[in-house]
């Protein structure tokens, strides 16, 4: 730091500079993010000198994180789930996991049985949480292996989980036939809906995958991947929400005296933000948007078809994937890990954005 600062106007161009460097939208078809909605950016402003970590502060702050959670909880069918704002999908994974290991005390060599698709976030979790981690095999069309997975539990699992919308192949595991394994082993079923969980209740016909499913403990959905608010606003539910109490720690100078949260500060800006969508985009604004980026990913995979590029796997919803090939320069794509090219399309990778995208396909073809 140095001694005297800059004006104003410096500072803002030093910024804006790196700020160019980035890259732009649309030319990002790799992401699970998107530019946020224009009253997300608005609300984030007005709350930016929020802290939801001490709640007696900001009571406003705190009945619109209260409401955030209420709706996600009614959109999962339950609304009567217990639940916070994490910093997105890795936290509310990490989160449930430790309640899942908390309810089980006393197991020595304790582990969690996951998809192999399941996000790198369950690495981090068992790294942080000494557990094991099982990974099951894929079964059909990159979901889990359900008979490899009832297989691979035993008296030291904590918890099993599922995968609702992955994130390589955007696909749904059996979410039905796990909370089935989860019950007949009380075993703690946590899904994973970080980006699914604001994609699946807008298809038409979804396949159950949320508290409707008997045996479904929590859900991570994150509304800074498709719920387009700022970044970061990810969200835990639990049915049972008094199981938030295992996390519970003593907090003797704050406005409360308990709190289960994983951070002690937490924004409340990104928090209204996301309320903020939910409220003025009701369930028919996302059904349109949700149906907008389907028609485009139907657009892609047909464009790409046509230049002999082939479907990994047809997809349930907003990813696309294809035998490997090339791309043209300029557009950020990436590869899952059997090397297929990997798109996600967002909200921002509107018809336009795949129209240039094939465009550019047809000079290298
Ligand atoms: N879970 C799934 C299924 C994801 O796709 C992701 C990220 O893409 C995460 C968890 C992690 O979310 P975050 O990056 O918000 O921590």
């Amino acid at each position: 730091m140095e001694e005297k600062g800059c004006k104003r106007e410096e500072v803002i161009s030093l910024l804006s500079g790196y700020r160019s460097e980035d890259l732009h939208h649309d030319h990002i078809l790799s992401s699970m993010c998107t530019i946020p909605h224009e009253i997300a950016v608005s609300v984030h402003e007005m709350f930016s000198g929020t802290n939801l970590g001490d709640p007696g502060l900001f009571p406003g702050t705190t009945q619109i994180e209260d409401r955030l959670v209420h709706s996600l909880g009614e959109l999962m069918h339950h609304p009567k789930a217990g639940g916070y704002a994490t910093s997105g999908g890795t936290e509310s994974n990490l989160q449930a996991i430790r309640i899942a290991k908390k309810l089980k005390p006393g197991i020595i060599n304790p582990n969690i049985v996951v998809p192999a698709s399941a996000h790198f976030s369950f690495d981090k979790t068992c790294d942080m949480l000494g557990l094991e981690m099982r990974t099951v095999p894929y079964g059909k069309n990159y979901t889990v292996d359900c008979d490899k997975m009832a297989e691979m539990t035993d008296k030291n699992t904590i918890a099993v989980a599922g995968i609702a919308g992955t994130t390589e192949y955007g696909m749904i595991d059996d979410i039905e036939r796990i909370g089935r394994i989860a019950l007949e082993n009380d075993l703690f079923f946590h899904v994973d809906a970080a980006f699914g969980g604001m994609v699946i209740p807008f298809l038409p016909n979804p396949a159950p995958f949320d508290f409707e499913v008997p045996g479904v403990s929590s859900i991570s959905l994150d509304p800074h991947k498709m719920g387009m608010s700022t970044i970061p606003c990810g969200c835990l539910l639990l049915r049972e929400p008094e199981q938030f109490g295992t996390l519970n720690v003593d907090t003797p100078y704050l406005t409360v005296k308990k709190e289960c949260t994983l951070a002690g500060t937490r924004p409340g800006a990104d928090v209204a933000g996301a309320y903020a969508v939910i409220k003025l985009l009701g369930r028919e604004g996302f059904r349109s948007v949700v149906a907008g980026c389907m028609e485009n990913t139907r657009r892609l995979i047909e464009g790409m078809e046509a230049f002999g590029y082939v479907r990994a796997v047809d997809p349930v919803m907003n990813v696309a994937t294809f035998g490997d090939g090339s791309v043209p320069k300029g557009w950020v794509v990436s590869h899952t890990r059997f090397g297929h090219l990997r798109f996600v399309v967002m909200p921002h990778v509107t018809r336009d954005v795949v129209e240039n995208f094939l465009a550019d396909v047809a000079k290298i073809n």
